[in-house]
């Protein structure tokens, strides 16, 4: 029988997926000899058993036993024993950390009986008995039983009536907890129950349950963690930071999570416990102050955090509460970070020889890179500040104000870039968190909800915002000097200043965009710090980066974003605007003369693109894809065009006549499949031979120009052979000499790629069309139509259109690269679908041996840095 329950002592940080993040901490701390209260930890794989089987499996009751008498031994008392209570908390624990998404309760253990056992224990301190018997009704009612947590807010805040949370007594508390029952009572028609070791085992199972809640779902599917990994349970003895003015309870991290720079952040609440400091139930104070009031305390924690930075070699953050001066660590992990603080801290780290630069390409990500490209707020601008809250996590929003998670997310749906406006978030904002540009809140600070999940799911989050009445009954919320902003009036916030401005503030593009494009200043600790990472990550990486560029200006920006070659040059851009009369004249050609002279005129138009494209790339490879959709793109709507010949009647024009006839006779049901590629090369004379000729001529007229002719939508090597040889033969007759390969998009291309590269020089992986006609999806109809669905299924984790479908779409690319290398052992192999700036496509694109990728311009840096840290990971998660 599998092993299901470790202790604290047993466990360490390496073991993540098995005990969950906070589980393998808590161990990894107790190891350190960190002072964290004992306990034990339910693995994931319990909690998996479980799920499938909707029981506890066998033999977990008696583990836990065996585990909980030892802590109780080690303890000297009984959980709820009457006289001397042992309290335990039963907490949720994933692999990778769900802020807020999961359970947890506190002070299992009390009943009628033992709280005043636990008075005893506290010296005689009834008010902190019963607060913490209070609570645990209120968090066993809402997450165990499932009953409504409002009701118990509001019966507490009738209690109070206007009084802090400092000013109850023990007699109120006391009150409280009859309400309490009354409550539980009333909505589950049971008592709440009394006995400890039911309370334990029924928060173990809602724990385990809350693994599929609809917002976990839907938090793991914004962030891709799997849903089958189950969550690990940790039943941890109580300590108390609600027992006096001596105690408390507070949230750190080892660094400024926004800027990665070193120092002391976090909030610290006094007599408060758990959640109470993330809750904003009362004004949390800077941990600074924690200096004052306790020094020891303060001294000990400033060590500690000191060694779990050296220790993990990062940024932590870490959940403590202080005892009647004695500290307790409750939680540490790797904590999450803005993408700018990523760079900064990484190199950072590296600076200090905590790790070496190999470890800091790893420590970043893509898609942190990726959000530094976004623009920011232009500062020359006209603005009006209405105030300034926490700048919790970067960026520049603009949008307009909403003021709940659904509004948010209609008015999205609809098109409308919208701001969450919240007093604060709690989890069932997520949904229009994740729908807005950006969240607003006007209490709460950085280790809050909104922005801790905001810097998650890297949106821009200003927090904490404390001048702003927000009345989310009335859909407004009012600022200094009377401004008032009503749903649906446009505001602008700045993630990275925190501040928040009435209206639409004006952009401009990134620091790290003109670093990139060839600004030499380095004054800005960020650019440097990506220099760093980029310099490392493009001296690591095997695979070359190239872009996907139709015109002069894309290759140059390309080239300046560090492109080595364009991958993908589509030709069909250049039949469109004004030349697409003379497309229009080749559709309609009668005779071989009239075919001949429409595309006579379009060569020269095409080799003046060719020459500007060829001049920007300066000798870099150019691979360019002769035309690939089907014609009748090129011509009027077919609708359109009726209605205006049936309207003309008589009098419609000859040529609409005409030119209705041939839209009409081009018509194609499924033109994905229809008349396209290299069809329309065997299938329309002269097509591909005037692009080559205009290539050919282009690359003759620039020195050092590189050509490559690719042929798109090739399913059999004769389909290529024959376009192949009357391209050689243009080639030769101009002079030049330039490779000719084609795209693998078709299945059938992949299987047969052995055959294929004995006409081909190169490959390249259309996959945008390869998984298409992989998967049978029609690209344009099956995403808005059912992905949502399929999502939601678990079909699939991310759209593979997305990220590249590895156990099909993938294999197809595998065996094609290793068929076609059999045939020619120097075919050169790249990826030109939307994949090619993929995170995660690009590892598998390193890992299956293709020499490039190729993406869009603005893509590039995030290419190249995944393709450094390819090299450096060799698991496929890393890049989340
Ligand atoms: P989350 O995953 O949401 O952070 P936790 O399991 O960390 O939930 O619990 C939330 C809070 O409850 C913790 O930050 C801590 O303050 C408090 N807590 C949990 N276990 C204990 C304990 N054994 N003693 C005192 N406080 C606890
Ligand atoms: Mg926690
Ligand atoms: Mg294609």
């Amino acid at each position: 029988m599998p092993k299901y329950v470790y202790d604290f002592t047993e466990g360490n940080k390496d073991l993540k997926d098995l005990l969950g993040g906070k589980g393998a901490n808590l161990a990894e701390m107790t190891n350190l000899g960190l002072p964290v209260p004992p306990g034990f930890t339910i693995t994931t794989d319990a909690c998996r058993r479980f799920l499938e089987d909707g029981g506890l499996p066998e033999g977990l009751d008696e583990e836990i036993s065996r585990h909980l008498t030892a802590l109780e031994g080690r303890m000297g008392r009984r959980l709820g024993q009457a006289d001397d209570p042992l309290l335990v908390s039963v907490r949720s624990g994933a692999k990778f950390s769900m802020p807020g998404m999961m359970e947890t309760v506190l002070n299992i253990g009390l009943n009628d009986q033992s709280v005043h056992g636990l008075v005893k224990q506290a010296g005689g301190n009834e008010r902190f008995a019963w607060d913490s018997y209070r609570r645990l009704i209120q968090m066993f009612g809402k997450t165990v039983q499932g009953i409504d947590g409002e009701l118990f807010d509001e019966a507490l805040e009738e209690l109070k009536h206007g009084r802090d949370d400092l000013e109850l007594e023990a007699a109120d508390f006391q009150r409280l907890v009859e309400t309490y029952k009354g409550i539980v009572r009333e909505q589950t028609g049971q008592d709440f129950p009394a006995d400890p070791h039911d309370q334990m085992r029924m928060a173990v199972m809602a724990v385990f349950e809350s693994w599929n809640a609809p917002r976990a779902i839907l938090y793991r599917r914004q962030e891709r963690i799997p849903a089958d990994l189950g969550t690990a349970v940790n039943v941890c003895s109580m300590v108390f930071g609600n027992c006096g003015m001596d105690s408390g309870t507070g949230v750190a991290f080892t660094r400024d999570p926004g800027s990665g720079h070193q120092g002391v952040y976090g909030d610290y609440l006094q007599n408060a416990q758990g959640e109470d400091v993330v809750a904003g139930i009362r004004n949390t104070m800077p941990l600074q102050d924690l200096e004052r009031l306790d020094k020891p305390v303060y001294d000990e924690l400033m060590k500690i955090m000191e060694t779990l930075e050296n220790h993990y070699r990062d940024l932590c953050d870490i959940e403590f509460t202080v005892e009647r001066g004695k500290l307790w660590m409750l939680q540490t992990r790797v904590g999450k970070r803005t993408a700018g603080a990523a760079f900064r801290i990484a190199v950072q780290l590296a600076d200090q020889g905590l790790i070496d630069l190999d470890e800091a390409v790893t420590r970043v990500s893509g898609a942190q890179l990726a959000q530094l490209m976004f623009p920011r707020f232009d500062g020359d601008a006209k603005t009006s500040k209405i105030t300034t809250g926490m700048n919790a996590s970067p960026g520049a929003a603009v949008g307009k104000a909403v003021f709940s998670s659904e509004r948010a997310v209609e008015l999205a749906a609809a098109g409308e870039d919208v701001i969450l406006v919240r007093r604060e978030t709690n989890p069932d904002d997520l949904a229009g968190m994740i729908a807005a540009q950006g969240v607003l809140t006007s209490r709460g600070g950085k280790t809050s909800h909104a922005a801790v999940v905001a810097r998650g799911m890297g949106k821009t989050c200003v927090c904490g915002a404390e001048e702003l009445e927000v009345s989310t009954k009335e859909r407004r919320f009012t600022a200094p000097g009377g401004v008032v902003v009503s749903e649906g009036d446009v505001i602008s916030i700045d993630g990275s200043s925190g501040a928040v401005y009435l209206g639409e503030v004006p952009v401009v593009p990134s620091p790290v965009v003109e670093y990139f494009e060839g600004a030499t200043d380095q004054d800005d600790e960020l650019v440097r710090a990506v220099h760093r990472i980029m310099t490392h990550a493009d001296a690591t990486r095997r695979l070359k980066v190239r872009a996907n560029a139709d015109n002069a200006e894309d290759a140059a920006r390309a080239r300046r974003f560090g492109a080595e070659g364009i991958g993908l040059c589509r030709t069909e851009h250049m039949f469109l605007g004004d030349r697409r009369q003379l497309v229009e004249d080749l559709v309609l050609a009668s005779s071989k003369e009239e075919r001949d002279q429409a595309l006579a005129a379009l060569e020269p138009l095409q080799k003046a693109d060719f020459v500007e494209i060829f001049q920007a790339m300066a000798g870099l490879p150019v691979t360019i894809r002769l035309i690939d959709p089907p014609l009748h793109e090129f011509l009027p709507d077919y609708t359109e065009l009726s209605v205006k010949v049936a309207l003309a009647g008589d009098r419609a024009e000859e040529k609409d006549r005409r030119v209705l006839a041939a839209v009409k006779r081009l018509h194609e049901q499924n033109p994905m499949l229809g008349l396209r590629g290299v069809r329309l090369g065997l299938v329309i004379p002269g097509l591909f031979a005037m692009q080559v000729r205009a290539i050919a001529e282009a690359a003759k007229a620039v020195e050092g120009a590189r050509a490559e002719i690719m042929i798109p939508l090739v399913g059999a090597v004769q389909e290529l052979e024959y376009v192949k040889d009357e391209a050689q033969r243009i080639l030769a007759e101009v002079g030049v000499e330039a490779l000719v390969g084609t795209m693998i998009e078709v299945p059938r291309a992949a299987l047969t790629a052995g055959q294929i590269a004995e006409a081909a020089e190169f490959f390249s992986f259309g996959t945008n069309d390869l998984t298409q006609m992989t998967w049978g999806f029609s690209r344009d109809d099956v995403e808005a139509a059912f992905f949502s669905k399929y999502l939601e299924l678990g079909v699939f984790g991310v759209s593979p259109f997305e990220s590249l479908d590895r156990d099909g779409v993938g294999r197809l690319v595998r065996i094609a690269a290793e068929e076609g290398r059999a045939t020619r052992p120097d075919l050169k192999l790249g990826i030109c679908g939307e994949h090619g700036g993929d995170p995660d496509s690009i590892h598998f694109c390193h890992q299956a041996g293709l020499d490039y990728v190729s993406c869009s311009p603005f893509r590039i840096p995030v290419a190249r840095l995944e393709a450094g840290r390819a090299v450096l990971t060799s698991t496929d998660s890393d890049t989340r």
